[in-house]
Order: structure tokens, then sequence, then C-alpha cells
């Protein structure tokens, strides 16, 4: 944006629901300085290493720049036309239930909001779901079935004045960092104690007071347990519970659960009831490991039961909080983005709330039932039931369970509509009609973060090529459906100023979410909209909820419900064996289409793994940087082992993040069952069953090229570099001409060859080589390849005539696998740091090379190199 290279616009973080405050500087050439907003309440500055790459993640490369039908360059009108005719047609002959979209927690509110408009009101069905389903659906069946309205009663200043914060199911360390500063700083300025709940040791584990290792699924179990212990210790809150129903049912199922289901010891759940019981100002962080799962909505009312009972809720320093997982979870939940929600908090079941939304909408239909959920919105695009599905800036081919088979339903759905950015993603490419997107970096509109912050997300650059918004898009659409005058949205502030009318609406029937006193902002005041908590209405503005007693149930009272403890749907068995954990790993952001495009955000971790305990690996003939095998009924991965004692016997740990433009057979949402919750919908993502077992390739190679590369191996998986790109490979039939395969994985003809060979150990490598310079290499070896990777990544494009070696001349430094993000500090410089500078603390890392003294996630990893130091062990 040429001209406005010295304004700084002011707009927040596209990843976590942490929802931080950036402040962006374009530098006038496409590009962005980022750094955190010291004025904003949620981060006050502060950027996590993803939040932090953020001006690596603009390039052009693979962005879609213009509509396309059926793989052909076309105009909008067109694109739009037939999107339009094809929905049109398909409610006129096969009723509205034949068309559905699904949506993402990436986009922003005013996005979902025409969007809910669009299905909802006019083309008349519920069938609109979004990845939200996946993320936090339960939290929000929980939260409705206690409260009455999906309502999180805390506020993020909760955590600075909490004596005991409890992460169930949540590695807040990686998943969202800068909330876990936050309770550190806490922890350090107050001695607030922490406490992980988890299968498996997480870099949140590392400050921790308490780690209780349960059992995948059985957290039920636990928090029923407190709840017992809460009557037995005589820490009910009778006052409190004047304002709560359902205490004795809950109690009674309490009473006959048995806690040994968790794996704990008695030990350990005393000491943590103990420890719960006696510090009042308690807050339950809660996430994915809670609400992905068969029992995910009984998960959160567990825990909701415990804070009711106790009335530690909704007062300083007290109650449960969900976390979410994506920028504006929040919003589509506040829109209704969900299939079984209305808008606005209000109900699709509710025949007043139904026909206030009518009105307001001035709408030709309205449907009386929900719609489907993501796993059935799917199945009936597999099966023929529905006929057009629009998909918007979400890739279920990847991240949807059973992938292989949602793939197959979106090819087979007679009609699919991507919007997206790119059309590299595993989904746009079945996709019929693709309609470029605009980026984060070019919207305008708003997000609402975890705390129920809502911010404005500002353009700072203008969109390139054809790309729009999608709240633009989607007006387009609804008015080539015929409905102009309900879809003539000028600008994201028009489609704002509606949504918080409607909200009026919902507080006129008592619910929470209103922020009618938003609903007349001018034009310059959306602008100029600072961060702002909802509710904001005439009475109220911000602060927690339920501190009065007062919740959203008609009688006005809270529900304790009486849940039990149910195993995850399938167990393991003699063919099945391992329980398959998958989550985020810290420097990635869901499939990578953004983060992927930052060299630093790779260096921490370049390649998909499978974490196995020892006792296993041993069992299954496994060493370090051996390839597994992991099959289930419904597909298969191969990943690189790691093996750790993070994760308990039987057990494995994957990540979620790689895709089929990343790796040849890494897309974990393969081999996970689509096993939902009952209450929620949403599937069981953390407790899938799988066998595992070595993969044995004929050769293992590590390739680097300034170009991207095509790797045709049955083992691949790429990464940026600082240079180009980075490939780990592996093939099953032996390499007879390496010359020949360099040349296919390369496509660098103009190039001079140097490769060296040792026959009798069936190592070889091979360097390209133009005008002198690296520009590419390629290591192969029937072992596992030893060289030194994050050197070589360094080395395409530069002169270096030894890079065969595969290591550094001496003398030279290698800086070894990134640990810090934010500083580009490699594992090798801070061993040689700890070494030379004999420094015993990760605070003296910091202050000999800044590693760690950022964001702070990777100050784990550092005190992981302190404690294997010889050493250190000798000075202690
Ligand atoms: S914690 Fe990191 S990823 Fe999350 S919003 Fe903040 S900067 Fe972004």
């Amino acid at each position: 944006m040429p001209g406005a290279a010295c304004q700084e616009v002011r707009s927040t973080c596209p990843y976590c629901g942490t929802g931080c405050g950036v402040l962006l500087r374009p530098d006038g050439q496409g590009g962005l300085a980022v750094r955190g907003d010291p004025d904003h309440p949620a981060n006050r500055g502060q950027l996590c290493s993803k939040g932090l790459a953020l001006g690596e993640t603009l390039g052009l490369e693979g962005r879609l720049l213009a509509p396309r039908v059926h793989g052909q360059e076309t105009d909008w009108d067109s694109a739009l036309d037939l999107v339009a005719a094809s929905f049109r047609q398909a409610v006129e002959q096969h009723g509205p239930d034949s068309v559905g979209f699904y949506l993402s927690g990436q986009m922003l509110t005013e996005d979902y909001y025409v969007a809910n408009k669009l299905m909802k009101g006019f083309l008349g069905s519920a069938n609109i779901d979004t990845n939200s389903r996946l993320c936090m659906a339960s939290t929000v069946a929980g939260h409705k079935r206690a409260f009455g309205t999906d309502t999180v009663p805390g506020t993020y200043e909760d955590l600075d004045e909490a004596d005991l914060i409890v992460l169930v199911g949540s590695n807040l360390a990686w998943c969202h960092p800068v909330l876990y500063q936050r309770i550190l700083a806490a922890r350090g300025s107050r001695g607030t104690r922490l406490v992980v709940i988890d299968p498996r040791r997480t870099a949140s584990c590392d400050q921790a007071d308490m780690h209780l290792k349960l059992r995948a699924g059985s957290d039920v179990a636990l928090f029923n347990h407190l709840l017992a212990a809460l009557r037995a210790g005589g820490a009910l809150d009778a006052d409190y519970l004047r304002h709560v129903n359902g205490l004795g049912a809950a109690l009674d199922a309490a009473a006959a659960e048995d806690a040994s289901v968790t794996g704990l010891s008695e030990g350990e759940i005393k000491a943590f009831c103990d420890l719960w019981i006696r510090t009042e100002k308690v807050v339950t962080i809660f996430s994915q490991g809670v609400n992905q799962s068969t029992s995910g909505a009984d998960k959160v009312n567990a825990i909701l039961n415990c804070h009711l009972a106790a009335g530690r809720i909704g007062k300083p320093g007290c109650g449960p909080f969900s976390v979410t997982g994506q920028p504006n979870a929040m919003g589509g939940r506040e829109v209704g983005g969900l299939s079984n929600m209305l808008a606005c908090h209000m109900d699709l079941d509710n025949s007043r709330h139904r026909d206030a939304v009518q009105a307001f909408w001035d709408a030709p239909a309205m449907p009386d039932r929900a719609g489907l959920k993501a796993v059935d919105l799917f199945c009936a695009a597999g099966d023929g039931r529905l006929k057009a599905l629009w998909i918007i800036h979400t890739n279920p081919a990847v991240t949807m369970p059973e992938a292989d088979a949602v793939s197959a339903a979106i090819k087979a759905c007679d009609f699919t509509v991507v919007s997206d950015i790119t059309a590299a993603t595993d989904t746009a490419r079945l996709a019929d009609v693709l309609l470029p997107a605009a980026a984060w970096a070019e919207k305008d509109g708003t997000v609402t973060n975890s705390d129920r912050t809502i911010s404005r997300q500002r353009a700072a650059l203008p969109p390139p090529g054809e790309a729009r918004a999608d709240w633009d898009i989607l007006a387009g659409a609804g008015r080539r459906m015929g409905w102009g005058a309900a879809f003539d949205y000028q600008s994201p502030a028009q489609v704002f100023r509606e949504h918080a009318a409607l909200s009026g609406l919902a507080g006129g029937f008592g619910l929470d979410f209103d922020i009618s006193g938003l609903s007349s902002l001018s034009d310059a005041g959306y602008d100029g909209l600072a961060p702002v908590r909802w509710p904001v209405n005439r009475d109220r503005q911000g602060g927690r909820f339920f501190a009065d007693g007062r919740f959203f149930h008609p009688d006005g009272k809270a529900r304790m419900l009486a849940v039990r403890h149910r195993p995850p749907a399938a167990a393991p068995d003699r063919q099945y064996p391992f329980r398959l954990n998958t989550g985020r790993i810290r420097d990635q952001w869901h499939t990578m289409t953004r983060t992927g495009m930052a060299p630093r955000l790779s260096g921490h971790l370049a390649e998909p793994f499978a974490d196995i305990h020892p006792e296993d690996a041993r069992r299954l003939g496994v060493q370090p940087a051996d390839l597994l095998q992991l099959s289930s009924p419904h597909g298969q991965a191969i990943l690189r082992a790691r093996i750790t004692a993070d994760v308990q016997p039987g057990d494995l740990f994957v990540p979620i993040h790689w895709t089929g433009e990343t790796a040849s057979s890494a897309r974990i949402d393969t081999l996970v069952a689509a096993a939902v919750d009952p209450v929620s919908g949403q599937p069981e993502s953390k407790a899938a069953v799988v066998a595992a077992e070595r993969w044995q390739p004929a050769w293992y190679g590590f390739a680097v090229s300034c170009s991207p590369m095509t790797p045709q191996a049955e083992y691949w998986a790429a990464a940026r570099t600082g240079s180009g790109y980075r490939a780990e490979l592996a093939g099953l039939a032996p390499l007879v001409d390496l010359e020949a395969a360099a040349r296919v994985l390369f496509a660098l003809p103009e190039t001079e060859v140097q490769v060296i060979t040792d026959r009798h150990k069936g190592i070889a490598r091979l360097a390209l080589f133009q005008d002198g310079r690296v520009m590419a290499a390629l290591f192969t070896a029937p072992e596992p390849v030893a060289v030194s990777r994050d050197y070589l990544a360094g080395q395409p494009g530069s002169c270096t005539a030894e890079v065969l070696t595969g290591v550094p001349a001496a003398g030279r430094p290698d800086p070894g696998p990134v640990v810090c993000a934010c500083f580009g500090v490699g594992a090798n410089t801070i061993l040689q740091a700890i070494e030379s500078g004999g420094l015993l603390s990760v605070d003296e890392v910091g202050a000999a090379l800044h590693a760690g003294t950022n964001c702070g996630s990777c100050r784990p990893d550092i005190a992981d190199l302190l404690a294997r130091r010889p050493f250190r062990q000798a000075a202690e």
C-alpha cells in the first residue's frame, strides 16, 4: 500500500482464541512489520512465536487470485451466477435441506453473520456448521445445559487473580502461549499454584505443581470425585446453591463413581481434591482434551458442577474457563454459526425466538429444527442427500475424522464451492468452483476472543488480484439468489450494526449476548472501535457473569447435571492396541497454509512425528528416527518415531498439522473414527485406536533445494527454509539411478552435478550447482540419514563447495534445530552456551542468548537441554 508505509494499523492475530492485539506497519511493498499491541487487554504487547512470524506468511505464492470454475479462471459475475443458480436449483428441486455450508472459526463475525442469515433465513435450512464443531461444541452444549446459554463466565483478569489454576486437557504453553505466560507472571507475583490434568506430559507441565496423568477420557470420574470430596469436606456453598438446581442428583452420581478408572493413585486424587477445596480462588481452564470426546459435554458439566457447588464462579479469580482454539470461534457462536443454533444465542427450537429473528430479517423461510452437524453434513454430501455444499476457509478433507471418506464425499457432491485464500489445499482441489477470498491482513471486521472481548481486525494491505471479503462474496450470492434488499451490504460496519441490533432482541428475551449498545456505531466509530467485552447494552458493559446467581434457564437458576464416566467409543484390542492422541505443536497452526510459509516456524519441528513410549518402541523394535506406520480401520499414516516417556505406554501422540500438500501420509484424521458426542456432535479426536509397526524402507533420504521439490518416494515430508525447501524422504524400491531420481525431485535441468557414493555402506550424496552456487542436494542411506539438517537447510544459494560433507566445516557454527523461534536460536547454540558459559538456569540462557525471553514457550525445551548436560549433574 504505497504511501501507507509509516502508518501502524491496529488489528488482531488470526490464530488462537487468546485474541492478541497486533500493530501492523506496511512496508509499502506488500510486507508488514508486526509487533504486539501494548494497549490490547488480551496480550498487553506480548506475542508468541506464531504471532511474531505473521509478517513472513504474506507471500502470494499459491494465492488464489481469480475465481475458477472447473479449473478455468473466470470473472466474479460468472462464478457467483453459477453458485447462486446451483443453490437455488437444489432448493427448488430437492428442498432446503439439500444444501449446506461448512464454515470456519477463522471467519470474521460479519462474514459469519451473512452466511448464517443466508442459510437459515433465506435458503431455509439449518445445514450450516463450522469447524468449531471439532473444537468446542462440547463446551457450548455443557454451558447451555448448566447456564441456559452459551456463556463464558470469566475473564482473563481472573487468571491474574486466581490462587490455583487447573489446566484440563489443555497444553496452554503451546496452544495459547500468551495466556500461559500470563499465568506464569501471576505465579511469579502471587504464587499461583498450577495443576495439569493430561494423559501426556506437555510443555505446560514444566512449571506445574502437580501433573495428573489420567487415562484418556476419564475426566468425568475425576471431577465427580472432586464433587463428592467437596461435600465430604464441607466445601459446598449453601448460599450460592440457592441459585442452582440438580445438586442432589449430581451428588448421587458422583458418589457412585469409581475414581480408579482414572488410573491415578488415591494419593494423587486426594492431593488434587485437597488443593482445590482449600483454595477459594480457583480457575479451571479446559480445552480440546475435554471437548474432543464422545463424553465431551459431560466432562464440561462435571467441571461446571464443581464450580457451581462451591460457588466459585463469576467472582474475581474464580470460575470454569473454556479457551477456544480459533480466533473467532466465539464470534461464530454469537452469530449462530452452528447448525443447532439460531442467532445471538437464541434457539432454533424456540418459536418466539424464531419468529422474532424471521421478522427482523424479513426472511421468507426459517427452519424449525437443527440442521446437520459436521460429521452428518459430510455423510449427506457423500450419500447424495446434499446437492450443493459451500466450504469457507477450512480444509475438511484433512481435518474431519475419517478424512479419506470425507474427501470422497466432497468429490461425490454434485456441486461444491470452496472460498479460500489458496487453491493448494486438499479440499480446494476437490471443488467445482473456487472463490478467491481476502486473507487475514486484507480483511476488515471483528473477532471475539475466549473472554468475550470483541476486537477489530483491520486491513493493512489491499487484497491481491480479484480476492474479496467473505461477507461481500456471500452477500453477492444472496443478491443473485433473489434477495437483493436483505443482502444489500456496502461495508462490514453495516453488517456489524445489523448484528448488534439483532442481539438487542436476544437481550429482550433475557439472554446474555446483547451488544445492542453498539448498534448505532457510525462508520468512524466502527473503524475506531476499541476492544470491548460483551455484553454492551444500556445497562451493562463487560465484566463477569453469574456472581449474582442469575442464570438463563427459565427459572433463572443454574443446573447441575448428574453425569457418569463413559469410556471412549473404542477400546484398544489385539488388532488396534494403541490409543491415539492428536494435538497441536508449538509453532504451527491448523493445516499450515499460513504458518508453513514462515521458515522459522518450520525450524522447530519440520516433520510429522509420532511420540511413542520407550517400552512400546522396544517391543516393536523401533529405534530413534525410524519410521512408524499407523493404521486404523479408516486409514493409515507414516510418521517419524520420537521415543519419549512423555506419553504413557500404549498411547501415541501425533500432531494434526500435516496435509497432502506437505507430506505423503500424515493426514492424521484419516485414522480417526467419526465417533461423536451424542449431545454436542463433537468427534472424539483424542482417543482413536490404531495399530503401529516399524516401517522399513529400502533407503532414507534428506534433500534441500532452492525451489519446491516434487518427491516421488513412498514417504516424504517437506518444509520451508530460509533459503528454499527441505524434505525428508524414504522409498521402498532401491534407488538405482540417483541422478535420475534427483533430476525428477528437483526439476533443475541447467545444473552441474556432483556425486559421492560409498557402495560398501550404501551411502550416496549428490549436489546440483549453477554458476558455482548450490541449488540442491540429496543425501541417501540405508539408515536414517545422519547429516546436519539445519546447516544444510541454509546452503541452497550459497557458494559452499563442501556441501556434500553434510556438516559445517570446522570452526563454522551449526545452530541445530530451532528451539527459540522468536529469536531464531538453535539447540546447538544453546548447548554450546550452557557448556562454555556454565549456565545453570533458563533465565541465564535467556540473559546470554535472548532465547526464551519473548513468548517463553521454548522455556521447557531449554530446561530439557540444561537437564541433559553432564556438567549440570556434576554441579548438582
Ligand atoms: S497467543 Fe500467539 S497465536 Fe494466540 S493470538 Fe496470541 S500471538 Fe496469536
